[in-house]
């Protein structure tokens, strides 16, 4: 591939904004990646702090749904607890606690493996 703007001259990289091959003299490198000298330096850029902020953002919803399991999972464990101790006194009623512990326990589940979608 040669460079967009030298067609007599091989391309050493690719502008991220364009994807239009660069020589030595046209790349410029912003943020790790090449770009347009003089011409897509500031989109360049642009596209790297969003591309940063979106990394930034997931790595919070992970941590959302991690604490979201965390928290199912020790109500569910309560629930559970509670439901089993209680079995011989309350009957159906405790039955109920465990269903709902059951229910809390898969939605931990879900939450952990949602979590670990964002590592
Ligand atoms: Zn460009
Ligand atoms: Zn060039």
């Amino acid at each position: 591939m040669n460079c967009f703007y030298h067609a007599e001259k091989s391309a050493i990289g690719i502008c991220k904004y364009c994807n239009r091959g660069l020589c030595s003299e046209c790349a410029t490198v912003i943020d790790d990646v090449i770009a347009c000298k003089n011409r897509h330096e500031s989109e360049v850029h642009q596209l790297e702090q969003l591309t940063a902020r979106n990394l930034f953002q997931s790595k919070r919803v992970g941590g959302n749904y991690m604490r979201n399991a965390v928290f199912y999972g020790l109500v569910s464990v309560a629930f559970i607890g509670f439901g089993w101790w209680t079995l011989q006194w309350l009957g159906l009623q405790a039955v109920l606690f465990i269903v709902l512990g059951v229910f809390l326990l898969y939605a931990a589940g879900a939450n952990y493996f949602e979590a670990r979608k964002y590592k």
